[in-house]
């Protein structure tokens, strides 16, 4: 590292901070300072509270990146917001409890969430949602169809880096696995998912969804001991958001028909 050396009285001191606030990685200090000490002047706000302002700016555009990052790294489908999620159209979940569930403490505690409810209810788009609030609070989120991930397991077993994938998916502090249930599993798929739910047990939260309710879902597994096991480790800390009602979808286009 070169060392620094105070400049006393530089002739102009704009390319030096630019090269300082650049190596410290302050860039909207950088981008702000000069529009920020105009205002600053003409209100007539002392130089802590100039200062305050522009370190503000800094950490405010530092959190919007890292959600960014966090929303992109979780590879959702679609943006759905829980904002745009109509709980009148579903009254048999309980609207409170996705309410807390969107505060993310159940990710520091650990906790599991099971959606359960035919297709077309909002399963997907309420796991989305609870995703982005978590992303927003600064979690790890990893978002994939139950299908996807044991494809990607399989794969990454074939080639060699299944401890490789293992180990990024036991990171993620929230997983969402959607549609479980819509295709049955082959015994390695199952046994290789199973590994999964295996890992993250109480080390991190994961979200399952799924059309199908728990006595079916040894037809998934194929195995009962497996699915067992598996419910074992899942329901162990979890909340359960009963999604029956009739399919979203459906009513739209009903009601787009009779308009
Ligand atoms: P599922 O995953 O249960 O099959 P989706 O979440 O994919 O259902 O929902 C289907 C479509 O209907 C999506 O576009 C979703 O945004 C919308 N949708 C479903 N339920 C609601 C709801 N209660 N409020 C707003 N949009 C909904
Ligand atoms: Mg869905």
């Amino acid at each position: 590292m070169t060392k620094t050396e105070p400049t006393a009285e530089p002739a102009d001191p704009k390319v030096l901070l630019s090269h300082h606030l650049k190596k410290l990685k302050l860039p909207t200090v950088l981008a702000e300072y000069e529009k920020q000490a105009r205002q600053c002047a003409e209100a007539g706000v002392d130089h802590p509270r100039y200062l305050l302002r522009l370190v503000e700016l800094e950490l405010i555009e530092r959190q919007r990146k890292m959600v960014e990052r966090r929303v992109r790294a979780a590879k959702f489908p679609a943006t759905k917001e829980l904002a745009s999620f109509d709980f009148k159209a579903l009254p048999s979940l309980n609207k409170v409890l996705v309410t807390e569930l969107a505060r993310g403490e159940f990710i520091t505690r650990r906790e599991n969430i099971i959606a359960l409810g035919p297709s077309g209810t909002g399963k997907t788009h309420l796991a989305i949602g609870l995703g982005l609030a978590a992303c927003q609070r600064g979690m790890t989120v990893g978002f994939v169809t139950a299908a996807s991930l044991v494809n990607q397991l399989t794969e990454a077993r074939d080639e060699k880096r299944l401890l490789r994938l293992q180990s990024a998916l036991a990171k993620f502090q929230l997983l969402i696995i959607d549609e479980l249930g819509y295709v049955p599993l082959s015994q390695t798929g199952a046994e290789l998912l199973f590994e999964v739910f295996s890992q993250r047990y109480e080390r991190g939260s994961t979200l399952v969804t799924s059309n199908l309710p728990f006595e079916d879902w040894t037809s998934v597994f194929g195995s009962e001991r497996l699915t067992g096991a598996l419910l074992d480790r899942l329901t162990h800390h979890v909340h359960i958001l009963e999604m029956n009602g009739d399919s979203y979808r459906l009513k739209q286009s009903k009601a787009r028909r009779s308009a």
